[in-house]
């Protein structure tokens, strides 16, 4: 099956072309349809998987038909256990969204916060964060929730392991409540079970 046949438009099927993808991965044949059509998703995924491109094309695809942003607003936030792993993703927003108008930045700890703050003074539609920067930002008003889009926990086990999942908490409760979940790990352990049930909802899909 040819990426042509998700329902993804032109630009970001030639930013796919670019990077030589030929066909989807298992992950990104299940996921994306969920995610354009709106759903909440649990997905299994291991790293390797083409999991960042599984839940980023829809997104993509979904900002892309109506363009709106307010300053400090974010309209997609993709939260990551480590500073690495946000750059990573970023990185590949930046690539999959290179012939759409759309914004996308990675902020984590370890840095001065005052590039990251006038960065987002702009509004940002796709923001990449590690928990604990993205709560001092908030507390800080640099940003604001109140037109997210858009929730995705990427490898939530490993964000649970490495002691986030008050941090994630606190940042759920922050977000309206009209938005669309998704949570990809690689393994369903009972506390990301748990995660998953805090912000499930009738809609939600399973995908492995
Ligand atoms: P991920 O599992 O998201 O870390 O992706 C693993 C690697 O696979 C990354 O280097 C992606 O650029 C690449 N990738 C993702 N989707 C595809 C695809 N459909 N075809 C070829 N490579 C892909």
């Amino acid at each position: 099956m040819p990426f042509s046949n998700l329902g993804l438009s032109n630009p970001i099927l030639q930013a796919i072309a670019d990077l030589a993808y030929t066909s989807p991965t298992p992950i990104q044949k299940q996921a994306i349809p969920i995610i354009l059509s709106g759903k909440d998703l649990i997905a299994t995924a291991q790293t390797g998987t083409g999991k960042t491109a599984a839940f980023v094309l829809p997104i993509l695809e979904t900002f892309n038909k109506e363009r709106k942003l307010r300053g400090k607003r974010i309209r997609a936030l993709i939260l990551t256990p480590t500073r690495e792993l946000a750059v990573q993703v970023a990185e590949n927003v930046a690539k999959y969204s290179k012939y759409l108008n759309l914004s996308s930045l990675a902020v984590y700890g370890g840095v001065d916060s005052e590039p990251q703050k006038q960065r987002l003074m702009e509004g940002i539609d796709v923001l990449v964060a590690t928990p604990g920067r993205l709560l001092d930002l908030a507390h800080q008003r640099a940003l604001y929730f109140d037109e997210l889009e858009v929730l995705v926990l990427d490898e939530a086990d490993r964000m649970v392991d490495m002691g986030f999942i008050d941090d994630i908490y606190k940042i759920i409760a922050r977000l309206p409540d009209s938005r669309q979940n998704l949570l990809f790990s690689a393994t369903m352990t009972h506390e990301v079970r748990g995660l998953a049930d805090e912000f499930s909802d009738s809609k939600m899909s399973y995908a492995a």
